[in-house]
């Protein structure tokens, strides 16, 4: 049975009345083009992408081909300027600076508050349990009238761990408002991807990104996978020509490739195997979190002189000492067979 839930009465007002900007490719994308004040005679270099012109606003080929990989349809896919640019519009449609409100789950990842900072959005924070599992009661009791989303991280950013998804349904079914669930890792994980589950939770966003597992931070993709009355609000607030030519070309590429990004995805499930059982035989090191991502979080005696001796060497990781329920924790990522030796050999060198 799938829930019910009145999104527009959701999103804010001023959004729900805007009347978007309408690029000149809108109405005409053909014919000779004199309506965009593009320069005519071209980029000043050789150019087969017709650079001298702006990129297509929605994205149609893109969304189609990441809609068939994730079998979804075009309508649940947005394409932004990485995940952030996904995020930063899920409180701009349906957050109202100075009033509203959001849940976030720490340890996590820092981004959901900054972004509510910057758009005037309170921040209340539920934590995960020491097992870095979500508390959905918790989460439910501390929803106020003006709390309009809820972020959960899974695989979580520094934990490494996925989230319980009886956890996660929990939350969708009890909330009435927008649950966004980060899976910039899920492609290294156990567990299967909610977006499959979108006819059941109209109030689901699901962030996807060619950040991680296709390989691809530099060309700045981000995905939402949610309902089409969501997708079309944050396609209405977006910045018209946010997915460049360059961008988009390339994330196209992508999906003609994905046997070379299995081959990766493969290659460094391989590696944090590895890792973790030659960590985990370091006397210094206490503990080895499960990880369903391309990053392992450990705990390990003087981690913040760790962190800095290990910089030195040249080998550079993350503390994460400071965050709730991860005293002397480092988070490292796998990197190749080569770069995880050096890790170890600077290792070895310091304890
Ligand atoms: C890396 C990461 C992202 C990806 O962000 P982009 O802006 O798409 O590069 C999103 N969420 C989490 C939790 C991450 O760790």
């Amino acid at each position: 049975m799938s829930k019910q839930i009145n999104i527009d009465a959701l999103v804010r007002e001023n959004i729900r009345n805007l009347k978007p900007y309408r690029s000149a490719r809108d109405d005409f994308d053909r014919g000779i083009l004199l309506d965009a004040n593009e320069n005519s005679m071209g980029a000043p270099f050789e150019d087969d992408l017709e650079l001298n012109r702006y990129p297509m606003p929605y994205q149609e080929e893109l969304r189609e081909k990441i809609a068939a990989f994730r079998d979804v349809h075009k309508e649940n896919v947005f394409v932004g300027v990485g995940s952030d640019e996904a995020i930063d519009l899920l409180f701009r449609v349906f957050c109202i600076p100075g009033k509203d409100r959001v849940i976030v789950n720490p340890p996590t990842y820092g981004m959901y508050k900054v972004s509510a900072n910057i758009n005037d959005v309170q921040v209340d924070e539920v934590l995960l349990t020491e097992g870095f599992q979500l508390q959905p009661e918790n989460i439910l009791d501390a929803v106020q009238p003006e709390t309009k989303i809820i972020f959960i991280c899974s695989p979580n950013n520094p934990t490494a761990n996925s989230m319980n998804i009886s956890d996660v349904v929990r939350v969708l079914e009890g909330f009435n408002g927008i649950v966004v669930v980060d899976e910039a890792y899920i492609d290294f994980s156990r567990q299967g991807s909610l977006a499959n589950n979108l006819n059941d939770f109209p109030n689901l966003v699901v962030l996807q990104t060619m950040s991680k597992s296709f390989g691809l931070a530099g060309i700045r993709l981000g995905i939402a996978l949610a309902n089409p009355e969501v997708i079309s609000y944050m396609m209405k607030v977006k910045a018209p020509y946010n997915v460049n030519k360059l961008t988009s070309k390339k994330a196209i590429q992508a999906f003609s490739n994905l046997g070379n990004i299995t081959t990766n995805i493969k290659s460094i499930l391989k590696e944090r195997e590895r890792v973790i059982n030659k960590l985990i035989k370091y006397e210094a090191v206490d503990y080895v979190y499960p990880t369903d991502a391309n990053f392992i979080l450990f705990k390990i005696k003087n981690a913040m002189d760790v962190y800095k001796k290990m910089a030195e060497e040249g080998v550079i990781i993350r503390y994460r000492g400071n965050e709730p329920h991860c005293e002397d924790c480092l988070r490292l990522t796998i990197g190749t067979q080569a770069e995880n030796d050096r890790f170890f050999e600077a290792l070895d060198k310091i304890k």
